[in-house]
């Protein structure tokens, strides 16, 4: 299975990616994940992102999507979850000409959608948690502006390819899983 996996920031994504990867053997592929690790090693995409995603703006798209189409081409016909990207309309873009050039077809794409004030609230807990560096109220804010001008048209996009899903990304952790596993089992 190929899928997408996106929402606002704070959606709980990352603990749904893990039920999914488990549940399906699917590569989990986070941009978020894979900058962090970059600014950790201090390697110059790490240094460059850093930047950005401490103001809660987005790294460059030609950074994510040259990150993006080597995780790709490195896959063979394996199933993945993307997370984190495409988060713009040009990145969609360049998924679609790199799958299309491999041949490969998106199954499906998951709207985990979460309200504006449910969000802060749960990534100031967070913060006091993990204190990760773009989780400050005003950068979180921003992550949010950012979210509703660039990445929710996605929702359009993929909506007329067929391909959106929504589910409700409130309530229990367990009942979430259940709901995106009543949408993904008909694509296994
Ligand atoms: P969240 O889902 O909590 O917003 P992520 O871990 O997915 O956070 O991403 C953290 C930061 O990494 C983003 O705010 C952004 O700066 C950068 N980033 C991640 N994915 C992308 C992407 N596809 N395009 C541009 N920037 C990205």
């Amino acid at each position: 299975m190929k899928l997408i996996i996106f929402g606002p920031p704070g959606a709980g994504k990352g603990t749904q990616a893990a039920f999914i990867k488990e549940k399906y053997n699917v590569e989990h592929i986070s941009t978020g994940d894979v900058l962090r690790e970059a600014v950790k090693n201090e390697t110059e995409v790490g240094l460059l992102a850093k930047s950005y995603m401490d103001k809660g703006e987005l790294v460059p798209d030609e950074v994510v999507i040259e990150i993006i189409n080597q995780k790709i081409s490195g896959l063979g016909d394996k199933g993945f979850m993307l997370d984190g990207f495409p988060r713009t309309i040009k990145q969609a873009e360049a998924l679609d000409s790199a799958l299309s050039n491999q041949n490969l077809n998106l199954d499906t794409v998951v709207l985990l959608e979460v309200d504006d004030e449910e969000v802060v609230q749960r990534i100031m807990k967070r913060q006091q948690i993990e204190s990760r560096d773009d989780d400050s109220e005003d950068v979180v804010r921003n992550r949010l502006k950012v979210y509703r001008e660039q990445t929710s048209p996605l929702k359009d996009y993929y909506s007329k390819k067929g391909l959106l899903h929504v589910v409700e990304g409130v309530g229990e952790v367990s009942d979430i899983s259940k709901r995106i596993d009543n949408v993904l089992k008909q694509f296994d």
